[in-house]
């Protein structure tokens, strides 16, 4: 039987709210005509978003698809590497390891956290393991400390953190306790 359009109850993932200074900050690039990278709202948010999940640097770009991708390419992966990414996720995890010509690896994921387990991990682990990609999905935050006993020395960890802005793990940001982590500022996202 067909559902009809009116029948389906929606559950956005989130919705945009845009009351605060976007509009007056949008109207100031525009007036400056700082609309490229270097304008000074970047570097500010740069700044603020660093302090505010507790890390040292933090690097905006087009968007977490791209955060992802630029990810890999800065710690040299490439063809030959396994990355070993969740198969419930966004695909952005796993494109972003095909991107660079590596080969993904999907793990199952646990039914109650949502998250890849340290076991999942470990018996996916082989000789060409270089990364493993936990993702934060729908905001719950995957326990990287725990992760990290499952992987083999040098194998790094890039937290794909763009559905869990504002969620903690041991009383740390997610992405605080990864080699990298990136974020998402789509309009479904959390901030
Ligand atoms: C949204 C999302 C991305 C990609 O972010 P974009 O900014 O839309 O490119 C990556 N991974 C996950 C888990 C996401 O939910």
């Amino acid at each position: 039987m067909a559902i009809q359009n009116q029948d389906v109850r929606r559950i956005a993932v989130a919705y945009p709210d845009l009351q605060g200074n976007e509009m007056k900050y949008v109207t100031d690039c525009i007036a400056t005509e700082w609309v490229s990278s270097q304008g000074p709202y970047v570097k500010r948010f740069e700044d603020a978003f660093a302090e505010w999940t507790g890390v040292e640097h933090a690097i905006t770009c087009s968007n977490g698809t791209a955060a992802l991708h630029l990810a890999l390419v800065a710690q040299g992966i490439g063809p030959g590497d396994e990355v070993i990414v969740p198969s419930m996720t966004y695909v952005a995890s796993a494109n972003a390891v095909s991107y660079v010509g590596a080969t993904v690896v999907l793990v199952d994921s646990d039914p109650t956290s949502l998250n890849v387990t340290p076991q999942a991990v470990a018996a996916a682990v082989t000789a060409r393991t270089k990364a493993v990609i936990p993702v934060d999905l729908y905001g719950m935050p995957v326990d990287i400390p725990a992760l990290r006993d499952a992987l083999p020395q040098g194998a790094i960890v890039v937290e794909d953190a763009a559905e869990a802005i504002g969620a903690r793990v041991r009383g740390t940001h997610v992405g605080g306790h990864s080699d990298i982590a990136t974020f998402s500022f789509f309009g479904n996202k959390t901030l």
